[in-house]
């Protein structure tokens, strides 16, 4: 621990090391108490890939020491005989511990030099999500930089430099004449100072991306060196933003980072943004942590997405770090959507953040006036006064389902609207957000349900497809197993698939269609269907080409497809989502139909959205219909500051998981009590552990306890204390635990 506190007094004074800061070795006179010995030695902190909170002690050998700088990545000997990669932190002629227990580095690398800057940055993720300093800047290198060179690593790294940036010249393309709106926002973000967070809020096709172009150009076009960082929730996200941003900037060097690419791609992307080559560095969640040293701007497309948030490992959020990181490097950063997490529109309410609207969809403005589809009884829409313009996007209906009970999950005014569509030649998509046949397996005999061996929720059944026969599968786990002829308690052989997923609603699509449109050509979009690789991207290919009617899919079909025929999207089963337990569950939902909704009527075309519910009154579906977010955000803002929620208060979740219930139930309540003794509990809440919903999950059983704090600043004093605590508490062998600051699930 003492090690730590010596890195983070050097790292933490406000005097800015500067960026080369050469080793020097003291010699000052007032240390003559020292043997010459120790007067002519370096020490060096070296973040290491082990299981120790801190950074670990090393001698620099003297014919090293002229060397040695901050920043170098070096190779250091661990235990017998093994060695291992390490980031020197720190550079010091004195030590914490017994000089003759420090061994010397083993070697030096200069090839590339870690920043400073880029090393704070890290330092600042480690302390706010209370993970190892060493475990995020490690993490954040490209694995390739990860390891103890090899003897051709210098080759490698030359031919990685070389390698031909990945990208067919595309043909360059004007921006079209953007909006008064786009302009005045482009202009807010170009003429900002220092660290400027924007919150650009827009419909989907409202053009924010032509506002991200507009403020990059201008960022790029004002300094030859400057680089922007470009988040991205998905990696299928990337080619299409890859290519547009190549149509856009002729003689700009853009490369991707993100978890999909082969390890040298990523090195060799990596090194192009930590050398300036690559002027735009877009990517999913990790580029976050791309080391980019003359970085002026931020952009985070879809700031909302759930995807930004890491899952495991260290659980930071990319979105929330990519405002940290303009802040530290004083820049603007800005988050766009069209819904907006309630925390960013928070801080847009409050003015941390300053707010762009687009308030305009460009496409509906060629919107034809046709006569509107026929609407059965039933059916709500926002009602007449508070009706949009034809300009605002497609109309958003319910569909009630006690009055037209829905036949094998498909209601009457669906059928006659994705009928009206065929009719019309125009596409429809057709949503819900499960995958396989049915979510389980019935036996209406005994009652026996399917369920997963390995975890507490039930395995769905998928029909024989491909060369794939019939199975039980957990979604959660990945179990599978051969559909069972025969009830597995009573024998009974009339098994009965319950509920919908995308296969059933493909096929009784089929089915329901084949009387009055018996040449649609239907599709079908979910995980299964598109683990051939490229499978995926023919089924959107055929979609383009207009070679499918209808799509039937999970969220897959949601995310920034540009289908320019659809003009029906129906959505199934939205409802599951909408009684969920977890608080954030409405904001998820409503994000997630506001951008299927987003798919119907792209190039202007009358459209027309249908979700099918139980609760066509809920305020959710209401605001939805009116396609109005700031009614939506209000009425959830209200809710949270009532129940005491984000971002009305702070969380940290401690999870754990272990072989059995008490196990883990018992660890952290003896979490909990040692948390209770310390005085910085005071400003905290620590909730009684309690099982997670899905309590089991392959094999394992977990169970959580909720920290609460009215600010952060005592939430993080407290889980300093407190993680150092915990981990002295005793636990069986097998359990293990996570801390995360900002849960997104509680
Ligand atoms: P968003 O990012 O909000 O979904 P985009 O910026 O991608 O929206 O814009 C949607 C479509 O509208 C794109 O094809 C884009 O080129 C086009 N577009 C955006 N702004 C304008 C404009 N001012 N004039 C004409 N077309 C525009
Ligand atoms: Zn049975
Ligand atoms: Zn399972």
């Amino acid at each position: 621990m003492f090690v730590h506190k010596v890195v983070h007094r050097r790292l933490g004074s406000p005097k800015p090391l500067t960026k080369t800061a050469k080793a020097r070795v003291s010699t000052s006179a007032g240390n003559t108490e020292a043997s010459a010995a120790a007067r002519a030695t370096l020490f060096a902190q070296v973040l290491l890939d082990l299981p120790v909170p801190h950074a670990l002690q090393y001698r620099i050998a003297p014919e090293q020491q002229s060397f040695a700088q901050v920043g170098m990545r070096c190779v250091a000997p661990v235990g017998p005989g093994r060695l291992m990669l390490g980031v020197i932190v720190d550079l010091s002629p004195q030590c914490s511990i017994e000089e003759r227990r420090i061994r010397p580095l083993r070697a030096l690398l200069d090839d590339p030099m870690l920043s400073q800057d880029w090393l704070q940055f890290c330092r600042f993720a480690a302390d706010y999500y209370h993970h190892p300093w060493a475990e995020v800047v490690l993490g954040a290198l490209p694995p390739l930089l990860r390891r103890v060179p090899g003897p051709r690593a210098a080759t490698r790294m030359a031919r990685l430099r070389r390698a031909p940036p990945a990208q067919a010249a595309a043909p360059i393309e004007a921006p079209p004449d953007l909006r008064e709106e786009q302009r005045k926002a482009i202009g807010a973000i170009a003429q900002s100072h220092g660290f400027a967070p924007f919150l650009l809020h827009g419909i989907t096709g409202s053009g924010k991306t032509e506002v991200y172009l507009g403020a990059v150009a201008t960022v790029l076009g004002s300094d030859p060196q400057a680089q922007a960082l470009w988040l991205v929730p998905e990696i299928n996200l990337t080619p299409q933003f890859e290519r547009r941003l190549q149509q856009r900037f002729a003689d700009v060097h853009v490369v991707s980072l993100h978890s999909g690419l082969g390890e040298a791609e990523r090195t060799s992307a990596w090194l192009a943004a930590h050398e300036g080559r690559a002027r735009i560095v877009l990517g999913t969640r990790l580029a976050v942590f791309a080391s980019l040293p003359r970085l002026r701007i931020v952009i985070v497309d879809e700031e909302h997405d759930a995807s930004f948030k890491a899952s495991d490992g260290v659980r930071y959020s990319a979105r929330d770090l990519a405002v940290k990181r303009a802040q530290l490097g004083r820049m603007p950063v800005v988050l766009g959507s069209a819904t907006p997490s309630l925390e960013s529109w928070h801080q847009a309410l409050g003015g941390r953040y300053t707010l762009l609207r687009l308030e305009q969809r460009p496409s509906f403005a060629l919107r034809a006036s046709e006569g509107e589809p026929s609407e059965a009884p039933g059916t709500t829409a926002g009602s007449p006064s508070e009706a949009r313009s034809a300009k605002e996007g497609p109309r958003v209906q319910t569909v009630d389902v006690r009055q037209h009970p829905p036949q094998q999950g498909i209601s009457a005014p669906l059928r006659a609207a994705l009928g009206e569509a065929l009719d019309r030649g125009q596409q429809a998509l057709v949503f819900i957000n499960r995958r396989g046949y049915a979510p389980v397996l019935a036996c209406d005999a005994c009652g026996w349900l399917s369920s997963c061996p390995n975890c507490s929720a039930h395995s769905a059944f998928h029909r024989a497809e491909g060369r794939a026969g019939a199975s039980l599968r957990c979604h959660h786990c990945g179990w599978s197993q051969p559909v069972p002829r025969a009830c597995p308690t009573c024998g009974n052989q009339d098994l009965k698939p319950v509920g919908q997923g995308t296969q059933r609603v493909e096929e009784t699509l089929r089915e329901v269609l084949r009387l009055g449109w018996p040449a649609a050509r239907i599709g079908r979009l979910d995980r299964d269907s598109a683990r051939r690789p490229g499978a995926a991207e023919e089924t959107l290919q055929k979609v383009h080409a207009g070679e499918l009617d209808l799509l039937v899919g999970t969220q897959m079909i949601a995310k920034g497809h540009d289908f320019q025929g659809v003009s029906v999207v129906c959505v199934l089963n939205a409802d599951a989502q909408l009684i969920a337990a977890d608080f954030r569950a409405p904001e998820r939902l409503f994000a997630l139909l506001m951008q299927v909704a987003g798919r119907a009527g792209r190039a202007g075309q009358a459209a027309r959205v249908l979700v099918q519910t139980r609760f066509p009154d809920h305020p959710l579906y209401r605001a939805l219909a009116l396609g109005d977010y700031g009614q939506f955000a209000h009425e959830q803002l209200a809710e949270r500051r009532a129940a005491r929620m984000p971002p009305f208060t702070h969380h940290a979740l401690l999870t754990a998981t272990a072989a059995t219930l008490p196990e883990v139930l018992q660890f952290l309540s003896a979490c909990r009590r040692s948390g209770l003794e310390l005085e910085d509990s005071k400003s905290v809440v620590l909730y009684d552990p309690v099982p997670m919903p899905l309590v089991r999950l392959a094999s394992e059983t977990r169970a959580q306890l909720l920290i609460e704090a009215a600010q952060r600043a005592p939430l993080h004093q407290f889980l300093q204390a407190w993680l150092a605590q915990v981990r002295e508490v005793k636990a069986p062998r097998k359990l293990r635990w996570q801390i995360d600051v900002d849960p997104m699930t509680i």
